[in-house]
């Protein structure tokens, strides 16, 4: 369990309580498009409100970079929520100055209030303490629900909690338990399933999973730089073949610590990166000639359902093929459906994140039967890599 002190611990009632939430979710012409964010906010804004806490919420939206653009306005957000909610939502055009704090000072116990985008002020990302005093001025408590930016020391996830008596949200706090379950004291054997595109973007994860993992399954473009580390040919494939000496050092150092590196051992290859495109499937050692490998193949796929069998405890970060065409993805979706059902029978913890991940993992339709999914994407990484996050540290560091 982690340690960062929650609201369920403190007396909100009459209180004013600035909630940093990441609602920056999928937009399309001024519409919500996916309301996964903002689903999973609800229940904090709904338990502080239903205490008699005055709600004052507070995100960025996009990369507006200091200037004011109203099509990277929060308050169609402020409309899905009030949805989601099923009650009265209000909104302030500005997060600090006379708009915000007249919105604030007219509110009710109760009562629920968004504020407009963090980032059309430059001072937000450049961990202003006056951007965060601004802000203070209406504020009693500080409640941090967005695990998805606590990677970065930002204005709302740092110098905020230099102001105010700082707690973490229900689903800060349910990620960071469910993460800290899996990396902390974790049933064993555990792996890690790290795929997607490039070695070179998450070399310090693997680096770092090694001393803590039993088994590494490698794939998607990741693994084709390790065969190419082998000796083997990929043909057209895309890889890193600057990264071929490091996948030899991840290689050598995961032995030394007992940790076995699992590479794919048969391939699905196609001469055009495209959906539906001809394919075969060859084994590990065959020369694909011009052809590029864009999954694993059904060898694989029967080799990693085994392994997950004998394993207690999954994370997975990265798709093992290029899975948004079809059939690359039927690989990564194979070995999701067996890793949710052996969660289901109670018989495996599954533990994913990454925005990429989760979107695989929902083609998959196995979402609701993984343990837990985390949709950051940064935080996840930064997470597994084992780096203090800093919104997370500042919870922890004003007791
Ligand atoms: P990442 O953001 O590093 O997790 O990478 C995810 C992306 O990797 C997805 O868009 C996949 O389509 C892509 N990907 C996975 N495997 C392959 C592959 N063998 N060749 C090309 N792209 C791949």
């Amino acid at each position: 369990m982690s340690n960062v002190p929650s609201i369920q611990d403190v007396d909100v009632a009459g209180k004013t309580v600035l909630v940093r939430a990441d609602l920056n979710v999928p937009m399309d012409n001024g519409r919500v498009t996916d309301t996964v964010r903002i689903d999973r906010f609800a229940p904090t804004a709904t338990f502080l409100a239903d205490k008699g806490a005055r709600v004052v919420i507070i995100s960025h939206f996009g990369r507006p970079k200091g200037v004011r653009n109203p099509t990277l306005s929060l308050e169609p957000v402020a409309k899905a929520l009030a949805k989601s909610l099923g009650r009265e939502v209000g909104f302030a055009e500005d997060c600090v100055g006379e708009v915000a704090e007249k919105t604030v000072w007219a509110m009710k116990d109760g009562d629920i209030v968004m504020l407009e985008n963090l980032r059309f002020h430059i001072d937000e990302t450049e961990n202003s303490d006056v951007f965060a005093q601004r802000m203070a001025v209406f504020s009693d408590i500080y409640v941090n629900d967005a695990f998805s930016c606590c990677h970065r020391a930002h204005a709302s996830t740092y110098a905020i909690t230099k102001h105010l008596p700082s707690y973490a949200g229900l689903s800060l706090k349910k990620e960071l338990d469910a993460l800290s379950s899996v990396l902390g004291d974790p049933e064993r054997p555990i792996a890690a399933l790290v795929g997607g595109a490039k070695v070179s973007s998450k070399i310090t994860v693997l680096e770092a999973l090694i001393p803590n993992m039993d088994a590494i399954i490698v794939g998607g473009g990741m693994a084709n730089t390790f065969l190419l580390a082998q000796g083997h040919p990929i043909g057209a494939s895309l890889a890193e073949p600057d990264f071929i000496d490091m996948a030899n050092k991840i290689m050598a150092t995961a032995k030394t610590h007992n940790c076995e590196i699992v590479l794919p051992v048969d391939l699905v290859v196609s001469a055009e990166f495209a959906a539906n495109a001809q394919n075969e499937t060859i084994p590990v050692g065959q020369d694909p000639g011009n052809g590029m490998i864009l999954d694993v193949g059904a060898a694989s796929i029967e080799d990693l359902t085994n392994r997950l069998s004998g394993l207690k405890t999954l994370l997975w970060n990265g798709p093992l093929g290029a899975f948004e065409m079809e059939p690359f993805g039927d690989g990564t979706f194979a070995v999701a459906k067996a890793a949710a059902e052996l969660t289901k029978q109670g018989k495996l913890v599954t533990v994913a994140g990454g925005g990429d991940t989760v979107a695989a993992l929902n083609q998959a339709g196995v979402s609701d039967d993984f343990t837990y999914i985390s949709t950051a994407g940064g935080a996840f990484l930064e997470w597994l890599e084992g780096k203090e996050l800093p919104g997370v540290a500042a919870l922890t560091e004003q007791n």
